[in-house]
């Protein structure tokens, strides 16, 4: 089967598929304090509706599976998808993206039904202003979890993803790189993207992945190391061996020339770039019984005009109108 490329001549290799746009979560960068409306029950797909579209992809060369949410976590029963999507003969790995409340709960089922990869967001190791970012008093209970998590070898690498917010972050750096250090913890810091639910985003809230690496370098020196292709993070080893951190830069220093990811919303939806102002609906034909080959011809057609990059920061961009929550990492 061909593989699935761009219109840029960019091959697409990683699905990132959202299960829920729900979330137990209510982080000021993300959401309003009283949610946004969510999807009805009839409008989510269901797993098997997941798996079918994961299939048709993974036939096309679209072997990585990342899922996200919202918070993926709540979405009952997601070990079982997880064990249908690694029965899967072309997925080669399923991955996930948890803000780490149940993952005390889950952990032991996830790696067990084949999660290969956990990344757990945490913004801040400290109880109170954890409490004021995500307005849930929750920091310990994510903390068990990892813990619970890191019990598991087939787990590793664990990594933290603490999203950067000036004013905010820089008082973290200690604690994060003390984690990085002193753990098997691989802590990134992500620079903070306009697709916050009360659209209230602006450049100089971004604290930038160049900013924190100064911060960190000045105390412990940083070695960079060989980028991957289509990696988002550039990640740099401590000069002393203790550990790694990695910097996530979309806003500053944009990884989009080799991007090979695409999104699969809870809905449905297919979109070619986190920043995309047009989806695909997939559900539709699905439920009208559309054949693999209709599937694959609708996907290839999509795909084929996926953007060339976001357009952050420049004149006329336009932030999507569907939330970070509602999209999924
Ligand atoms: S912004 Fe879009 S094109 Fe750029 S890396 Fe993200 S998904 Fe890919």
């Amino acid at each position: 089967m061909e593989q699935l490329t761009d219109g840029h001549g960019r091959a697409i290799q990683d699905l990132r598929v959202s299960v829920t746009d729900r979330c137990n979560f209510r982080c000021q960068y993300c959401m309003p304090a009283e949610g946004i409306p969510w999807l009805e029950r009839e409008q989510i797909l269901t797993y098997e509706e997941i798996a079918r579209v994961v299939g048709v992809l993974a036939a096309m060369g679209v072997h990585d599976v990342r899922l996200t949410g919202g918070e993926p976590l709540i979405r009952r029963d997601l070990p079982r998808l997880v064990a249908m999507l690694t029965s899967l003969g072309d997925v080669r790995e399923v991955s996930i993206t948890t803000n780490g409340f149940l993952l005390e709960r889950d952990a032991t089922a996830l790696v067990e039904a084949g999660i290969a990869r956990f990344n757990v967001s945490v913004d801040s190791l400290q109880r109170d202003r954890f409490y004021r970012l995500t307005r849930r008093d929750a920091l310990a209970q994510v903390l068990r979890g990892l813990e619970e998590l890191a019990r598991h070898p087939d787990a590793h690498p664990i990594k933290i993803n603490a999203v950067a917010l000036r004013g905010f972050t820089e008082d973290e750096v200690p604690a994060f790189v003390e984690l990085a250090r002193e753990t098997a913890y691989e802590v990134r810091f992500i620079e903070f993207m306009p697709l916050d639910g009360s659209h209230e985003w602006s450049q100089e809230q971004v604290l930038t992945g160049a900013e924190l690496h100064a911060l960190v370098h000045a105390v412990h020196p940083l070695d960079p190391e060989p980028r991957e292709p289509s990696a988002t993070a550039r990640v740099y080893r401590f000069a002393d061996g203790r550990g790694r951190i990695g910097f996530i830069n979309p806003v500053s220093e944009p990884f989009c020339s080799d991007c090979n990811r695409i999104r699969l919303t809870a809905d449905g939806h297919l979109r070619t770039c986190l920043f995309s102002l047009r989806e695909t609906d997939l559900r539709t034909p699905l439920r009208e019984r559309a054949s693999d080959a209709e599937l694959d011809e609708i996907i290839r057609r999509a795909v084929w005009r996926k953007e060339l990059k976001h357009r952050i920061g420049e004149p006329g961009f336009v932030q999507p109108d569907r939330t970070m929550s509602a999209i999924g990492g």
